[in-house]
């Protein structure tokens, strides 16, 4: 009869991990993940010195789990949580939703921000037109630049994100494809602040899985945003992230093993040989740039001139 690995209970629901291929039941799981989140966070030092931390949810199971997993495991740390609507049809209210609920109940301060009432597009206005083939690298710019500064115009020190272990192998395996050196060196568990602007960044389910993350929120019975991004859909990084499963189902801990190869190996390397960005201010909206005029800045000029246009 099929039973719990360390309970040994027969109770349904039982989830089978990948990796480690035993059978857990949830409350099991819940100890498992908790204890492994707060080793990683402990691990790479993430929470020294920090004064305000700001959480990064968008609704999706990982970052919710990671609130959560902070509520129970760091139960002293005070955070806020900052929300931003990216404006997709249907998909950003729904995620803005699930947040908002989320903080009520659990008395959690939220700072929400509203991409289309805030600076008059959304990502959705980049769907047609020169950006359409790369949305999510659009998005992305979008979300680090915005994410970044409201975090530092709210006094924050340190902000943390639900990027897990599939997120940052997809990234990895990319950027060292395209030998794109500068950020594989920024892809790290814990990114240091580098210049009054920018907010340190912390990654604390950096060694957790897509599943896990998964099996935390059913078995904590958190609610979340259940659909995907409509955009992302037959996106590269989709492509990538299923292509990195199937390695792993023939290499076992395959994203594991690249990721400690990364952060023990090559990091170390890396510091030394590659230096720092050096930064000025942008000329338009102040913030750190290694232009003259910062991506995102270039950004929302060309996107205001096509919305002002249509
Ligand atoms: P993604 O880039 O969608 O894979 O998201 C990576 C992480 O960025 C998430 O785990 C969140 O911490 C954060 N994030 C993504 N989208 C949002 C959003 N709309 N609002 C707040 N945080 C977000
Ligand atoms: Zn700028």
């Amino acid at each position: 009869m099929e039973q719990c690995s360390r309970c040994k209970t027969t109770e349904k629901p039982l989830f089978r991990l990948k990796i480690t291929g035993r059978l857990i039941c949830p409350s099991c799981f819940i100890k498992y993940y908790e204890k492994k989140v707060k080793n990683t966070v402990l691990k790479y030092g993430m929470l020294k010195d920090v004064r305000k931390l700001a959480l990064a949810v968008s609704g999706g199971k990982d970052s919710l789990a990671l609130a959560r997993v902070f509520l129970e495991a760091f139960p002293k740390i005070k955070f806020t949580i900052i929300h931003l609507n990216l404006g997709i049809p249907n998909y950003s209210d729904e995620c803005q939703g699930v947040v908002e609920r989320f903080c009520r109940e659990n008395s959690i301060e939220l700072i929400l921000y509203d991409l289309k009432n805030r600076n008059g597009y959304s990502i959705y206005d980049f769907v047609d037109g020169p950006f359409s083939k790369r949305l999510c690298g659009v998005c992305g710019i979008v979300k680090r630049y915005l994410m970044n500064k409201i975090a530092f115009e709210n006094g924050f020190d340190t902000l943390a994100t639900g990027h897990n272990l599939d997120d940052t192998v997809e990234v990895l395996f990319n950027l060292y494809i395209n030998g794109r050196i500068d950020e594989v060196a920024r892809i790290r568990p814990v990114l240091s602040s580098v210049n009054p602007r920018i907010v340190k960044k912390i990654k604390p389910l950096i060694e957790m899985t897509d599943e896990e993350d998964l099996y935390y929120v059913i078995s904590r019975k958190i609610d979340y945003a259940s659909s995907e991004c409509p955009l992302v859909k037959g996106s590269r990084m989709i492509k990538r992230k299923k292509l990195i499963l199937k390695i792993e189902e023939e290499i076992p801990h395959f994203k594991y093993l690249l990721l400690k190869t990364h952060i023990k190996r090559f990091l170390p390397i890396l510091e030394e040989y590659v230096p720092p960005p050096s930064l000025r201010e942008c000329e338009k909206c102040g913030m750190p740039s290694v232009d003259l005029i910062c991506s995102f800045c270039k950004l929302s000029s060309r996107i205001e001139r096509l919305v002002e246009s249509n």
